[in-house]
């Protein structure tokens, strides 16, 4: 039976540099080339970068983040419950979308980054055990 993923490179440099929207191995090349569509290969270093799995791991973190950090802190402001909804929901919401989509592709980097660290690969799929009922 195969090992699971052991730390391959620096962890903490690796999701810093996926954070920052760069190639986790050389920190120099794009992560991106669309919104949250990731290079297939960093144009510096030729890593391949489209082989280490986000999933919906990104989403469910940033929804973690957000709904901690910004919601529920928001939820102790009475202003939130007392002012008519017709208001106070576009002027809460759209900026709290902004928020989200502005830490999204972040998150997905850092990700990308964490996978890249541990090595894990799109590859590994056979080792994630929530799928073995399948
Ligand atoms: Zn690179």
């Amino acid at each position: 039976m195969p090992r699971m993923a052991e730390i391959a490179h620096p962890l903490r440099r690796s999701i810093f540099r996926g954070l920052s929207g760069h190639c986790p191995a050389c920190g120099q090349g794009k992560m991106f080339w669309k919104y949250l569509k990731v290079n297939g290969r960093c144009e510096v270093c030729d890593t391949d970068l489209a082989r280490y799995p986000a999933d919906d791991g990104p989403a469910y973190l940033t929804i973690l983040l957000i709904g901690h950090l910004v919601v529920a802190p928001m939820l102790f402001f009475p202003i939130v419950w007392r002012s008519n909804p017709a208001y106070s929901l576009p002027i809460i919401l759209i900026p709290l979308a902004v928020l989200t989509l502005a830490v999204l592709p972040r998150v997905k980097g850092g990700w990308i980054g964490m996978m890249y660290a541990l090595g894990v690969k799109d590859t590994d799929a056979h080792l994630h055990v929530a799928d073995a009922a399948d």
